[in-house]
């Protein structure tokens, strides 16, 4: 995250000590809003997401592990799904 623009509220330091992006507990990236599943730092957001191409193969499958409404997936159930 070398040379992004995040606001730091939304960013921590990882235990290899890198800067991410920091999750709240329903493991969500802390910058998304949770209504309307839109990223509310969108022009400031780490060159990660912006090379992310949404609706591609990588997009599609974290979908599927997180959004899903009716029986969301935690943190812990993603990890043993993977
Ligand atoms: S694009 Fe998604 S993962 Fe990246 S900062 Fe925005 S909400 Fe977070």
């Amino acid at each position: 995250m070398d040379g992004d623009d995040v606001p730091r509220r939304f960013v921590t330091q990882d235990e290899w000590g890198g800067w991410v992006m920091r999750r709240l507990d329903d493991g969500w990236c802390a910058a998304l809003d949770r209504d309307t599943m839109r990223c509310t730092i969108y022009a400031r957001r780490p060159d990660n997401c912006r090379v992310f191409e949404m609706g591609d193969s990588d997009c599609q499958r974290e979908r599927l592990l997180y959004y899903t409404p009716a029986n969301a997936l935690t943190p812990d159930a993603r990890k043993t799904s993977q």
